[in-house]
């Protein structure tokens, strides 16, 4: 898969050279590459900014610099078999869920663009429909400063699922959220740890009374925690 990722902070995604991500980019597995905005910037000062038509506070990222980037970020496209999927974070757009997670997962090329200020000039959405997918995807109802932090989870998100990426792949299919459930209770040695003792089901070598121990657990601590699961 290859992502790429815009942003006036390029820093910020170091580390994405870490840990199962990076093993995935050094083998090639992943081809991703983070570019800063203000490279497509032609002013003395490579200015991404601008004062709001209509007034009101803080400033909106300018058009032209994000339409060069996605210019030439979908344009390398063209002879493949399908046109990019083009993602921008934002706190008004569909909640990012596993679910999210696993279709973007299936994708060829995307492309992230990360807002600042007070976001960037709405024409740059209709635009980059013209060249592919978009999506304006949230990580949560809260508004933070910039894409970034929302894109470094994105990507760690997708990028787990890709084939190859994460050694075991029956450890991505039992986790919380991959069936609509939040993942069971997870011990580990030894059975006993300030007087705590792990439930003895798991001591007990009876596979299918594990299984059956695990169901139970993850229900009840849907139940408790995300009703609203349930209810979906
Ligand atoms: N004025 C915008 C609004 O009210 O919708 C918020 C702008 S926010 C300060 C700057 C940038 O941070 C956004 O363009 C977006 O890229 C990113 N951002 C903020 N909150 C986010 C969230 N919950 N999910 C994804 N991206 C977010």
């Amino acid at each position: 898969m290859r992502i790429d990722v815009v942003s006036i902070f390029p820093s910020y995604f170091d580390g994405l050279t870490l840990s199962l991500l990076g093993k995935a980019r050094d083998s090639g597995i992943l081809n991703l590459d983070v570019r800063d905005l203000r490279d497509w910037t032609h002013d003395r000062h490579r200015t991404v900014d601008d004062t709001p038509y209509g007034g009101g506070a803080g400033m909106v990222m300018k058009p032209e610099p994000w339409g060069l980037a996605l210019d030439e970020l979908a344009a390398s496209d063209s002879r493949a078999s399908e046109r990019p999927t083009i993602i921008f974070p934002s706190p008004a757009g569909e909640v990012f869920t596993q679910a999210t997670a696993r279709d973007l997962a299936t994708r060829e090329h995307l492309i992230f663009g990360c807002g600042r200020y007070e976001g960037i000039d709405e024409r740059v959405f209709e635009y980059a429909a013209d060249l592919g997918e978009v999506r304006l995807i949230s990580l949560g109802d809260y508004v933070l400063n910039g894409g970034e932090v929302a894109v470094m989870a994105m990507v760690e998100a997708i990028g787990r699922l890709i084939p190859g990426v994460v050694g075991n792949p029956e450890s991505l299919v039992e986790e919380s959220h991959e069936d609509g459930l939040l993942e069971y209770p997870s011990y580990t040695k030894p059975s006993v740890w300030r007087d705590r003792e792990v439930p003895p089901v798991l001591l007990s070598g009876n596979h299918g009374a594990i299984a059956h121990w695990r169901r139970e657990q993850q229900l009840e601590r849907t139940r408790r925690r995300r009703p609203d699961l349930l209810e979906d």
